[in-house]
């Protein structure tokens, strides 16, 4: 057509990274998106979420001016007046209560530059390592338990090795609804030959499609991995060679699970010990077996016992380092991997370099010309916590929406209510910017230059399309700006390969990466470096980061709150197809928002008839944090005792509910398992 023309750019919803056009009417307005055919993940295809992303980007409510809070509301205000409440704001709290009062919740929905600049700004401007963003409540356990075994908390194989695999464990991942094209890829895998074993509470659309379901209590991963393992160092199938060469810690291993035997384990777990022993046996003695996991593994308080348990299981077999094989985390939000990779998290600076190191902290102070504090910072529920007990008084964040996402909603209002200051840059006006004391206007993917990191480590390009909608900007550059007016030119770039070209000269496996080579390859693979020029496809392949990789026994954990008289149900939270995180992007399209009703609790049918509930019943459902109403949905995918909400709907938030209960290392909240009570309401 005449005046339109097509961007190349990678989708901006899941981790999957989905290469995409966004179709643009005479410069001014993306009318259209196609999947482009060559991209070497997505293949010509997109999903549901995919297809919809023009509503995302402009959904007719964008912020469009930067708004100040006032007795009787919001009042529209210049960008001037906006970064002089807000410098004046952290001035003051930092005078009064020094650095670590302040901090920074950035976005793994933003480009790795906008990350980059977030921990930038909070250690070299303002002076604290109090930076975070939602991986604490993902993938944190992934980090951290991955680091320790593997020394790299990523996903270790790529995407297109589900071709490779003749077996796919997917543990405690809803594959088709929140990855849907690598889901895909999965069910093609099946449908060609390999066997699928699903590993999960709920009877998922992929268990529907396995060979073998083990539908296991939740919270009994430990129990199930070392069950394996038993079974496994038992008949002899582990990989000898592999662990003689590669690894320590494997005696102590089989040590510790020699009194773990199934027919012991079976009832804490919840599935037969045949399905135990057909499981160990599959995985034992496959050839190629790959394992993909997600939330059902890391939030809770094990989670990063979970995730070392798993990478016990593949190092045993010696399924590491080759095609199709591995400890394969998926990454919710486009650029999680991006985020943390960026060094937004209080315990590391760029490239996982740890804040404690001396050396670490001489190399980046040195580069960016500037003492970077070294102190371990708050996690974002840390800060929260803070804010309860009066020490924590500044937040600046964007992109995301800790109201809706966070545990324990009644807890996160609080908290925000207790700030001096809390800065907001959203697209839109989400639940929790409505709490702050300034918004700005953000611009969206399609509005800035930058790169996302996708959850096999392919750093993309993602191209400017239209200009900046109103007056918003990018947040590396209104972060530059409040920088700027306190006095420092830390984050004075003249454009995003500026930003990126920093980063790269301080992030050791992003070393080897360049716009230019970025854009001739359909993104790199991390670490591409002077010895990996071309990236890196497959982690492991001949060592490991660490030397020898770590085989650490771990023992199961309680959850923390199970079902009791009070409260008899277990609820764990589950996502949609249609839907995405807080709903802030997805719920803009009315193709996607009709599919789903807002809210809905899902029960198995004998739970429904033993409440006198039928189908789409009005019911409450209250756990020892809050209570909300909403739908039964019933469903004999979920076992007797066992009920389940999304947490897209901030009309029905499932976290009013749940428990903040953290995992010891990680700090991940236990989002997966609280106890609740349900009970019918008189229809209206
Ligand atoms: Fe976008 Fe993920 Fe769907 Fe791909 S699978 S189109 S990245 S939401």
């Amino acid at each position: 057509m005449p005046g339109q023309q097509s961007v190349q750019t990678i989708c901006p919803f899941c981790g999957v990274g989905c290469g995409m056009n966004l179709l643009v009417d005479h410069q001014e307005s993306v009318v259209g998106v196609s999947p482009q055919s060559d991209h070497p993940i997505s293949k010509g295809k997109l999903c549901a979420k995919g297809w919809s992303t023009p509503f995302a980007i402009e959904p007719g409510d964008r912020l469009k001016h930067p708004l100040i809070r006032t007795p009787n509301g919001f009042r529209a205000a210049s960008w001037e007046e906006a970064l002089e409440v807000i410098c004046f704001g952290l001035e003051d709290i930092i005078t009064r209560l020094g650095p670590d009062a302040v901090g920074v919740i950035s976005s793994a929905r933003a480009s790795n530059e906008d990350n980059y600049a977030a921990q930038k700004f909070a250690r070299a401007v303002l002076g604290t390592n109090n930076v975070d963003h939602c991986a604490r409540i993902c993938h944190s356990p992934t980090v951290a338990g991955l680091k320790q075994t593997l020394g790299s908390g990523a996903m270790t194989n790529s995407a297109a090795d589900i071709d490779q695999a003749d077996v796919i464990v997917v543990w405690g991942s809803d594959a088709t609804e929140n990855h849907a094209i690598l889901g895909g890829h999965i069910i093609e895998a099946k449908l060609r030959g390999a066997t699928l074993i699903v590993v999960d509470p709920r009877r998922t659309r992929l268990a529907k499609l396995a060979d073998l379901h083990l539908q296991v209590r939740s919270g009994s991963n430990i129990l199930l991995a070392n069950a394996l393992l038993h079974e496994i160092y038992r008949h002899g199938w582990q990989d000898q060679a592999f662990l003689d060469a590669r690894c320590e810690g494997a005696e102590a291993l089989a040590e510790a699970v020699a009194d773990c035997s199934p027919s012991r384990l079976s009832e804490a777990i919840g599935v037969p010990a045949s399905q135990i022993q057909t499981l160990a046996r599959i995985y034992g003695q496959a050839g190629n077996a790959m394992i993909f996991y997600g939330m059902g593994i890391t939030q809770f308080v094990s989670g990063t016992f979970n995730v070392m348990a798993l990478a016990n299981l593949a190092l045993s077999c010696g399924q590491m380092g080759r095609p199709g094989t591995g400890v394969n985390p998926l990454r919710g939000q486009n650029n999680v991997q991006g985020a943390c990779d960026m060094g937004c998290l209080p315990n590391v600076y760029p490239g996982y370099q740890d804040v404690a190191d001396p050396a670490a902290r001489q190399r980046i102070s040195d580069y960016w010309q500037c003492l970077v504090p070294n102190r371990t910072g708050l996690t974002s529920m840390g800060m929260t916590r803070a804010a309860l007990r009066g020490v924590f008084k500044g937040m600046i964040l964007f992109g995301e929406d800790p109201v809706v996402t966070d545990p324990d909603q009644n807890e996160v209002l609080a908290s925000l209510k207790a700030l001096d200051l809390l800065v907001v840059a959203e697209l839109t006006m989400t639940e929790t910017a409505s709490h702050a004391h300034v918004v700005l206007p953000a611009a969206s993917f399609a509005e800035k230059n930058g790169t996302f990191t996708n959850c096999e480590r392919r750093v993309q390009l993602v191209h400017q399309a239209i200009p900046p909608v109103g007056e918003s900007r990018g947040d590396w550059q209104w972060l530059g700006a409040i920088a700027r007016r306190l006095g420092s030119k830390a984050l004075d770039w003249t454009d995003s390969q500026a930003v990126f070209d920093e980063m790269a000269a301080i992030t050791p496996n992003y070393s080897g990466m360049t716009y230019p080579k970025l854009a001739r390859h359909h993104g790199l693979q991390w670490p591409c470096n002077e010895t990996a020029p071309d990236g890196t496809a497959l982690l492991h392949q001949t060592s490991f980061p660490i030397g020898r990789a770590r085989l650490i026994p771990v023992h199961h954990v309680d959850i923390d709150e199970p079902a009791d008289g009070d409260y008899p149900l277990q609820l764990t939270t589950n996502r949609l197809h249609f839907h995405y995180g807080c709903g802030s992007m997805s719920r803009k399209s009315p193709l996607l928002e009709r599919e789903t009703p807002d809210g809905i609790l899902f029960i198995n049918p004998l739970d429904a008839q033993s409440l006198g509930l039928r189908d789409h019943s009005a019911v409450g459902v209250r756990s020892r944090r809050g209570y909300l109403e909403t739908r039964a949905i019933l469903t004999d995918d979920l076992p007797p005792g066992l009920v389940s909400m999304p947490y897209h709907f901030h009309e029905a938030p499932s976290n009013q509910l749940t428990n903040r209960a953290m995992d010891p290392i990680s700090k991940m909240p236990e989002l997966k398992v609280c106890a609740v009570r349900v009970c019918p309401l008189p229809e209206g």
